[in-house]
């Protein structure tokens, strides 16, 4: 397996066991990835003598927090499969439809009302909503403004 070859080994030593603790992941398309997380080699020198050796790969989540912290959720956008831990998932999802996100994909929009988190999708339309709004707004104004005058 393919995999194997990433656990280090000396150089003319030979392997006589493998072991490898693999993560396996799939992107929002189903794609499957499968991550090398440790591994423990036994060799044989060229001296003949037994060598055993544990490997640690150095694997960190997207948020750059290692792969040794809990695991947390993988982004919801189509074809990412980046995955956050626990800490960061916490606060990486869309407030429209709850999509967890990774820190690539998490939009944030300053609104009157403070910051909110989006996904791609729920932010454009969040934006397409807002520009409408104003534009309504901004037809209205004139007879919101003749109304006024005409009561007072
Ligand atoms: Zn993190
Ligand atoms: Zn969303
Ligand atoms: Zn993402």
């Amino acid at each position: 397996m393919e995999h194997f070859e990433e656990i280090h080994q000396e150089p003319g030593a030979r392997a006589i066991r493998r072991d490898a603790n693999i993560r396996v992941v799939f992107d929002s398309l189903g794609t499957r990835k499968d991550i090398v997380l440790d591994g423990k080699v036994i060799t044989v020198a060229e001296d003949g003598s037994l060598d055993s050796a544990t490997v640690s790969a150095a694997i960190f989540y997207h948020c750059k927090h290692p792969a040794s912290d809990p695991m947390g959720s993988q982004c919801g956008e189509l074809g990412c499969s980046n995955i956050s831990c626990r800490a960061c998932s916490v606060d990486c999802f869309c407030s429209v439809c709850l999509k967890p996100l990774c820190l690539e994909h998490l939009e944030q929009v300053e609104t009157p009302e403070g910051i909110v988190k989006f996904c791609g999708r729920c932010k454009a339309r969040f934006l397409r909503k807002q520009r409408w709004h104003s534009i309504t707004r901004l037809i209205l104004k004139p007879f919101v403004d003749f109304d006024g005058r005409e009561s007072s």
